[in-house]
């Protein structure tokens, strides 16, 4: 291994400069798609450290790809940095938006973007300065949340040429877990019937948003006769405008997951019959509108094992009494036996119990794991060796997607957890690009398993990123 001294000293020479930029997208807080300022603000850091710069790839303004170096070994770290709706938060422990029903990076993505990026340009200063072969690039991905980004940036090609793809994201843990994530189709069903006076002319009219409610009652039958780990969820987006006019259009907004890309094949056509069942039921039409889709997340474990051995080098954080004290305040809005639920699911060892905030590293297993939740992360480990891991930015028992992590991303307890995280991807980072054996293994893993199952896109063909539906604010 070779020493990852000067990798780290780069990331603590910068930690100031680190958190500020971290500490402005968090404020930014743009959701999907309308990550402007955030991508502008990691391009221009890039550019400054040498890095090209491409802009707008893959057809969304918001995704870039900066470069540095040339041939091989590729390496790319993989950066995120949308928002999530309605979580705005003050850095304060108990609830308080910065301004009520408006974004919060709820995920921590201001701290997974940065990190990955500080990894990418600590990396690139030492292969600088050493004549060391080979290119590391950062992929700035937007819209995760709404598993759109690196779906249409992989179908684009983008990550054709990479040997290893590297990914971590802000969590309560410090881990290194073989946990594959579910595959998913994300769809929008509009139905159009006959508008009509819903008292006085109801026999004129065909309600639309009776065909969508029939719709979700078959979905929910439907659940009954899937795999037990499939997940079905939706949201009604329109469901008319009056309750005296019969609603000549109604939509719904469908989520399928499971753990395989073809088990969601097969169920989202099931849902598809379902809708067409709500039509002939109802007199209606129907047109499907399929957004995004994206497999699961396949483990790699030469490449974990490598953050793992890194990551124990690194070393966790530990937190001071004011961190504590917050991180106490905040952990009086969890439901009680939230975190000892969590860790017990996990198999945590028994101190981090008694802890508020993980302060140790938890052993590797190799054990694989699979879960409900979803990431587009998945897509570019079918076509690339892809290793991840989770850091402490957050406090045990945490809820996903929730104020009190965008409270924690926004000051010291995420602050320390960032930059854990970017030495980790750089140390690790530095030892697979100077030895080819660890990338081989790698890479054999990962061919060993896709070979039966090369990826296909989940988009239909010709399909273009969902900028329209963006929302207004
Ligand atoms: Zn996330």
């Amino acid at each position: 291994m070779t020493t990852s001294g000067s990798v780290l000293a780069w990331i603590e020479s910068r930690k100031a400069e680190l958190t500020a930029l971290s500490d402005r997208i968090w404020e930014y807080a743009e959701v999907g798609l309308q990550e402007h300022r955030s991508a502008r603000e990691l391009e221009a850091f890039a550019r400054a450290q040498g890095f090209s710069v491409e802009s707008g790839v893959a057809g969304m303004p918001s995704a870039f790809v900066a470069s540095w170096g040339q041939g091989a070994p590729v390496l790319a770290f993989l950066g995120e940095y949308d928002a999530l709706p309605g979580v705005s938060q003050k850095r304060s422990p108990q609830r308080e938006p910065v301004q009520p029903g408006a974004p919060g990076h709820g995920c921590g993505h201001n701290l997974l973007g940065v990190a990955a990026l500080a990894a990418a340009c600590a990396l690139q200063e030492r292969m600088r300065a050493e004549g060391l072969p080979g290119t590391v690039r950062y992929y700035g991905c937007p819209a995760e949340e709404t598993l759109v980004g690196k779906v249409f940036m992989v179908r684009d090609g983008l990550f054709s040429d990479v040997d290893v793809a590297l990914d971590w994201h802000p969590t309560a843990l410090n881990a290194v877990r073989n946990h594959s994530t579910t595959a998913l189709n994300s769809a929008k069903f509009t139905f159009f019937g006959r508008t009509s006076h819903a008292a006085g002319d109801p026999q004129n009219g065909r309600s639309a948003l009776d065909a969508v409610e029939l719709m979700n009652i078959g979905a929910n039958y439907l659940r009954e006769h899937t795999i037990e780990k499939a997940r079905l969820h939706y949201v009604i987006t329109d469901g008319g405008g009056e309750p005296n006019v019969v609603p000549g259009r109604a939509q719904v907004w469908y989520y399928v997951r499971a753990p395989e890309r073809d088990q969601v094949e097969d169920i989202y056509q099931r849902l598809l019959n379902i809708a067409r069942g709500a039509c002939l039921m109802t007199d209606t039409s129907f047109e499907p509108e399929f957004l995004s889709g994206c497999y699961n997340y396949l483990p790699n474990q030469a490449l974990n094992s490598v953050l793992q051995q890194h990551m124990e080098a690194v070393g966790p954080n530990q937190w001071t009494e004011a961190e504590l004290e917050f991180a106490r305040r905040l952990a009086e809005s969890f439901p009680k036996g939230q975190k000892e639920a969590g860790l017990k699911a996990m198999k945590a060892p028994p101190e981090v119990f008694d802890q508020l905030i993980h302060a140790s590293i938890l052993p590797y297993r190799d054990e694989e794991t699979s879960g409900g939740g979803s990431t587009d992360v998945g897509d570019v480990s079918w076509v690339t060796p892809t290793g991840r891991f989770g850091v402490a930015c957050g406090v045990l028992g945490q809820p996903g997607h929730s104020w009190q992590v965008a409270a924690a991303s926004g000051m010291s307890i995420g602050h320390r957890g960032m930059l854990m995280a970017a030495k980790v991807l750089a140390s690790a980072g530095l030892d697979l690009m100077t030895d080819a054996a660890k990338i081989q293994k790698a890479r054999e893993e990962w061919q060993q398993r896709t070979r039966e199952h090369p990826y296909r896109s989940p988009l239909p063909e010709g399909l273009q990123p969902p900028l329209h539906q963006l929302p207004s604010h």
